[in-house]
């Protein structure tokens, strides 16, 4: 089970996996790595990791770059010969 939530560090939408059978919540956070995983048993964190806010703006995911360039009008041409 995966519940979104608010991470605690950054603010961001984050993620809380409840592992039933390990009776373990890990709670990670994609966009500052964010980690902390707690025993539901005994409530204790086992591993937590909460870095800093990072100084500098991610640069944003680039979209992959297209290649439809004039590839399929040189088969057309070659074609011809
Ligand atoms: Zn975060």
């Amino acid at each position: 089970m995966i519940e979104s939530i608010r991470c605690p560090n950054c603010g961001s939408i984050a993620e809380r996996h409840h592992l039933s059978y390990l009776a373990q919540v890990k709670t990670q956070c994609e966009e500052c790595d964010y980690l902390l995983v707690m025993c539901t048993r005994s409530g204790h964190v086992l591993e937590s990791y909460a870095p800093g806010l990072p100084s500098e703006p991610r640069s944003p995911i680039k979209p992959t770059a297209s290649r439809f360039l004039s590839r399929t009008r040189d088969i057309a041409i070659a074609s011809k010969i």
